[in-house]
């Protein structure tokens, strides 16, 4: 694993600073966590299923758009124009309910919300789901992470990488 991740992890991060500023890439960070705020909702008694309950209109298109507009409204603050912290905020706050929708278990997304309120999967579901807290750092958190490394760090750095290099030409 380190060798495949330490190949693409270096050039990667060496480019990436002059292409996103600092906080345009925290913002980022911070937008592809968001939806999953919503698991503080059962500590507040929020009924499983419900629209605020875990995957619900957080795990929606609508919301990343929402998410992706303030992003344009503070872009000067991002330090890019206004288009890119749209799309770049958008596409890490879409990331989530996305691959939210390839996982093997927990509740279904509510990706089409308020145009339905279904929770749904996708047909493919190759991602081992998560466990919550200290069950993660166990044998089954370890499989997960594999899983993750397999199904979305390799295909993101080589997206990443194909753009570059595009972007080079
Ligand atoms: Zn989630």
């Amino acid at each position: 694993m380190p060798s495949v991740v330490g190949h693409f992890a270096i050039p990667l991060a060496s480019r990436i600073p002059r292409a996103f500023p600092p906080r345009l890439l925290v913002t980022g960070l911070i937008a592809s966590m968001l939806p999953d705020a919503d698991t503080i909702g059962a500590l507040f008694g929020i009924e499983r299923g419900t629209l605020l309950a875990h995957r619900g209109v957080t795990h929606s298109l609508a919301f990343a758009l929402v998410v992706a507009g303030i992003a344009v409204l503070g872009s000067r603050w991002l330090q890019v124009r206004a288009a890119r912290a749209g799309l770049f905020v958008l596409a890490c706050a879409l990331s989530h309910p996305l691959l939210d929708l390839l996982t093997n278990g927990g509740p279904g997304v509510m990706i089409g919300w308020p145009l339905s309120d279904a929770r749904v999967f996708a047909p493919w579901r190759p991602i081992e789901v998560s466990p919550i807290g200290a069950a993660f750092l166990s044998a089954r958190g370890l499989t997960v992470v594999a899983s993750e490394l397999v199904w979305v760090v390799a295909p993101a750095l080589m997206v990443a990488l194909a753009a570059r290099r595009a972007h080079r030409k």
